[in-house]
């Protein structure tokens, strides 16, 4: 198992030289990108070592870059068709239109011991390019104290590595994210956690065996009031830039400024929830168990236009785009795995009806509000807790392959826990926002 965390490194600014060079290379790898990409489709190959055998020789006639940049280009070119014939055979992508590489940015394969192919070099405080023969492009980084302490440290020891390096320009400087991968040990594990994702709670059920269901609620209310109160921010900015005169600089500059705010605000709170739940679950000794919700909102979209299917009503839609599902879950995901632990997802298929499934009796029920009532067992519990419960058996049953052990039918009244809604005390150098989360309603 694998845990990849990736640093931002900017450069100080670049002199013209530097900078120049650095645009024709980003303007070659695109070019080169979209080269394999059209050679890939001509020869239907989807294989690095095919496109090298067909494409090369003609490659190297048009562009004057080291060998290497054809294997780096070559490689993103066929994730992007890869990922694109993807998103055909669900019909979201048109097959007539095929991709076109227009990203200002380069990913570059290391070259060191293990590889040979690659064309840039990690050094701690500099990347360098080999752009021809003899002829290389320095970047200096600035490191910083974070960079040292999370990073760099690990780095020197030896106990992480380094991946595939993605450049950019940002202004008069350089951008470059550096992968960190660490090879992982899973820790050995007592039980699992399902976690149910609500708009105003976050619901976990921890299952161990010979112990009775463990419900813990995390308050996520914050998350809904900031929406409401940006939303109103935004109606009411739209209502005044609207009236004339027509001020479209200011209406956009605006805009951008309170949804960077909102995005902000809602980061920080969810890098709180998710370090919380990252901690229960080592305590507890548990592994996390989520609803896929990958699709959740492509899904809902599709609902939308279906004819027949029922349709959610406006607002509601509204509300369940702009809350960060998956962002939460990513960010539960990324720090379990830095605490060594694996985070699963309960397959699409296997989701339907975990919050209306009785825990008792498995009969099906229409829940009705936030309370879960069953009409053939009497069984009545909090119906985020519910879903959270279903979750966690249903990828015990699949994944350890045994019964349901009795003492998880044992929950009347549920236990749970109570928890404090989320602090906002988190350290500075993890979240680059500021910290509290204050509500000024007027504009
Ligand atoms: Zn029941």
């Amino acid at each position: 198992m694998q845990s990849v965390s990736s640093a931002r490194f900017v450069t100080p600014v670049l002199t013209q030289r530097k900078r120049e060079l650095l645009n024709e290379l980003l303007g070659q790898f695109a070019q080169s990108v979209n080269f394999c990409i059209q050679k890939c489709l001509e020869h239907k190959l989807t294989s690095r070592a095919s496109l090298h055998h067909a494409a090369y020789g003609e490659w190297k006639s048009r562009i004057d870059l080291a060998t290497h940049w054809f294997h780096s280009a070559g490689r993103v070119a066929t994730q992007t068709l890869r990922s694109w014939r993807k998103l055909c055979r669900q019909g979201q992508a048109d097959p007539n239109r095929p991709p076109v590489y227009e990203a200002r940015t380069m990913r570059l394969e290391l070259w060191g011991d293990k590889n040979s192919t690659g064309i840039c070099r990690f050094k701690g405080d500099t990347i360098q390019i080999r752009v021809r023969k003899g002829e290389y492009l320095w970047l200096p980084l600035i490191v910083t104290e974070h960079h040292e302490r999370m990073y760099l440290s690990d780095w020197r020891e030896g106990k992480t590595n380094v991946g595939e390096v993605t450049i950019s320009t940002f202004k008069d400087r350089a951008n470059d994210y550096v992968p960190f991968k660490r090879e992982i040990e899973p820790k050995r594990v007592e039980g699992v956690c399902g976690i149910d994702i609500n708009e105003r709670s976050v619901d976990l059920c921890i299952l161990k065996p010979d112990e009775q269901p463990k419900h813990i609620k995390l308050d996520t209310s914050k998350l809904a009031a900031i929406a409401h109160s940006m939303e109103l921010k935004q109606k009411s900015i739209q209502e005044k830039l609207d009236a004339p005169p027509q001020r479209p600089v200011q209406k956009r500059r605006l805009k951008a400024k309170y949804s960077r705010r909102r995005r902000n605000r809602t980061s920080q709170i969810l890098h709180v929830v998710s370090k919380q739940i990252a901690e229960i679950l080592v305590v507890e000794k548990v592994e996390p168990v989520f609803e896929d919700l990958m699709d959740i909102r492509q899904s809902m979209r599709s609902k939308r236009k279906s004819e027949n299917g029922q349709a959610l009503r406006k607002d509601m839609r509204r509300r369940l785009d702009q809350w960060p599902f998956r962002k939460l879950q990513f960010y539960v995901g990324y720090k379990t795995l830095q605490r060594e632990r694996e985070t699963h997802y309960l397959p699409r298929e296997q989701v339907r009806g975990t919050s209306s499934t009785c825990p008792m009796c498995g009969r099906k029920n229409r829940p009705n509000g936030h309370v879960f009532s069953c009409k053939a067992c009497g069984f009545v519990g909090d119906r985020h807790f519910v879903g959270a419960y279903n979750t966690a058996v249903r990828w015990w049953t699949k994944d350890v392959g045994s019964d349901v052990p009795p003492e998880w039918r044992q929950m009347q009244p549920p236990a749970e826990v109570a928890v404090p809604p989320a602090k906002l005390e988190v350290e500075a150098q993890k979240i680059p926002v500021q910290a509290g989360v204050q509500f000024d309603t007027e504009f």
